[in-house]
């Protein structure tokens, strides 16, 4: 398991790294927000514990970017004990839990391991209403029937239903198809091929009881068609 670690206190980083090592995980340890962008854009992460005060890019500011780019990375925020505002918008930007300093390592540990789980859950299947995806296979099904996907349209629906109930821009859509590169190629004709992928999916997906909502000026968003 690749945790990364961004805290800027030595003295808790050192030791939560030796204490994280000795569980098994394999740390890097970045001292500031700018290191960890670095070390995020350059390395492959399991997990991520990120702290909200951070000198030259702030946490918050870490995680809004990286949510830009990866969905479903897990990142556990820590927070100081009296910012509620921190936590609520560190929740905002797409944190998946968050822990209050001082905290226990157990405590700590605990929370990584339920945030893989439900992440290992995540990556190895999907549904929703009828509709079911297996990443492993790149297949997905509607009542059962298997789907005929082109790889694009797989990975559109892959985006989807990762952040089902979210919205998701065009931009981040041609992020995936270009494997995670920022979209190259005229804007416009690449937001037009998105249209005209989500018209076939939404053809192919009738009868799984999911919808792909636009929202205008924002992007699309899964979710259970409303009855
Ligand atoms: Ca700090």
């Amino acid at each position: 398991m690749n945790l990364l670690l961004a805290e800027d206190d030595a003295i808790l980083a050192d030791a939560l790294c030796e204490q994280m090592r000795a569980c098994g995980f394999s740390v890097e340890h970045a001292p500031n927000g700018a290191v960890a962008q670095y070390l995020l854009a350059k390395q492959t992460f399991d997990v991520v514990v990120l702290d909200i005060g951070l000198p030259m890019v702030d946490g918050l500011e870490v995680l809004r970017q990286l949510r830009q780019t990866d969905a479903s990375l897990p990142v556990l925020i820590l927070t100081a004990l009296d910012s509620l505002e921190d936590r609520v918008a560190g929740l905002n930007a797409g944190a998946d839990d968050y822990l209050t300093k001082p905290f226990d390592f157990p405590e700590l540990e605990a929370r990584l391991r339920a945030l893989l789980r439900r992440s290992r859950a995540l990556k190895a299947s999907t549904e929703l209403g009828q509709l079911s995806m297996q990443r492993e296979t790149r297949s997905a099904q509607v009542r059962g029937d298997m789907l005929e996907l082109s790889p694009r349209e797989f990975d559109l629906l892959d985006l989807l239903l990762t952040h089902q109930g979210r919205v998701i821009t065009k931009e981040q859509i041609n992020q995936a198809w270009s494997g995670g590169a920022s979209a190259a190629g005229d804007g416009a004709g690449a937001n037009n091929a998105v249209e005209v992928y989500i018209h076939r999916l939404r053809r192919k997906l009738e009868g799984a009881q999911v919808a792909i909502r636009t929202v205008r000026g924002l992007g699309y968003l899964l979710e259970l068609e409303r009855a």
